[in-house]
């Protein structure tokens, strides 16, 4: 089995203060999975923000922080949260288990642990995490352009709202609609229309493509592009690189009266979050930019005040 099959089979951390302990976990999973190991609860979460594994076997009794206090560590932080725990521990009564899913693992296994026994534990919380991610995945997702939907830009836009208010950092927002997007539906059909709103978000998938990037689809042919860490200039750049992506598509659109190909409207926005504003304000500032750039005459950008 070669590495990338491993990872696509899921990437497990193992956290026991006992070597021994991890390498019999090791021996049990190395050849369907990615194994990483932590010797304790301080290396266990960094490597849990790190690398981000799909389960964590961990050990209930350690020295220092023990399992249930890791285990409320990885709860309390967004981007550990929703790894699943299985409990590997020595400690078997009842109230030891029921303790254990109560704190939130997703299963319990006793020591000494039987090597079938952990493969087909951990096969069945990977399937579940698999699902869950997809699920997830899918209420993100808009259904029509494959691009963001407007609630994962919402939690975007608020994640990154903090993250930039805490590191003093700038964002910008671009909204963009499209121009004269009804008579294009009246004049080349609805199926044409919704082809053409896929064409377009794929396009500004590509032109805002840093990692930290988001394009959401906000309304019906309304497209939000959040830019964290980005200052107005930046923003600037983008918006021009996404006027000109349109316009070299140049998807006919005879029935417009001011272009005879495909254009938008683009508002933008910038700010550098302090305490007490919101991002409302920024979408407020972006949207009335956007209004602008229409009654200007569209096919063309403006730029928030302030
Ligand atoms: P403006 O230049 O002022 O933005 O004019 P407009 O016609 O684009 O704006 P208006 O808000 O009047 O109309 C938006 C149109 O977008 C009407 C609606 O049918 C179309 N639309 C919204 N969602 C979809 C969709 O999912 N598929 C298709 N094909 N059309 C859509
Ligand atoms: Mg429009
Ligand atoms: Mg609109």
């Amino acid at each position: 089995m070669s590495w990338t099959d491993l990872a696509l089979n899921g990437r497990i951390l193992v956290v026991d203060d006992a070597m021994e302990n991890i390498q019999i976990l090791h021996a049990a999973l190395q050849d369907e999975h990615e194994v990483l190991f932590a010797l304790d609860g301080a290396r266990a979460l960094e490597l849990a923000r790190a690398q981000r594994p799909d389960l964590i076997l961990l050990d209930a009794v350690m020295p220092d922080m023990d399992g249930h206090r890791v285990l409320a560590a990885l709860r309390a932080e967004t981007s550990t949260r929703d790894i699943p725990v299985i409990f590997v521990t020595a400690l078997s009564s009842p109230e030891d288990e029921t303790g254990a899913l109560d704190a939130g693992a997703a299963d319990f296994i006793s020591k000494p642990v039987n090597a079938a026994v952990v493969r087909a534990r951990v096969r069945t919380q990977l399937t579940v995490k698999r699902q869950a991610d997809a699920l997830r995945a899918l209420t993100l997702t808009d259904s029509l352009t494959g691009v963001a939907n407007r609630r994962a830009f919402s939690q975007r836009i608020e994640s990154e709202w903090r993250r930039c208010n805490r590191a003093q950092l700038p964002m910008s927002l671009i909204l963009a609609d499209i121009d004269h997007f009804k008579m294009y539906n009246d004049r080349y059909g609805h199926q044409a229309g919704d082809a053409c709103l896929e064409q377009v978000a794929r396009a500004m998938a590509r032109t805002a493509g840093r990692a930290q990037d988001l394009v959401a689809r906000y309304g019906g042919e309304e497209f939000a592009i959040l830019l964290p860490q980005l200052d107005i200039a930046g923003a600037e750049r983008v918006t021009l690189r996404l006027l000109a992506e349109l316009a070299a598509m140049a998807i006919p659109h005879a029935a417009s009266p001011t272009c005879p190909v495909l254009t938008a409207s683009m508002g933008i926005a910038a700010v550098v979050p302090a305490a007490g504003q919101t991002s409302a304000a920024l979408i407020r500032a972006a949207d009335a930019a956007l209004y602008e750039a229409k009654a200007a005459g569209r096919n063309g950008y403006r730029v928030a005040a302030g």
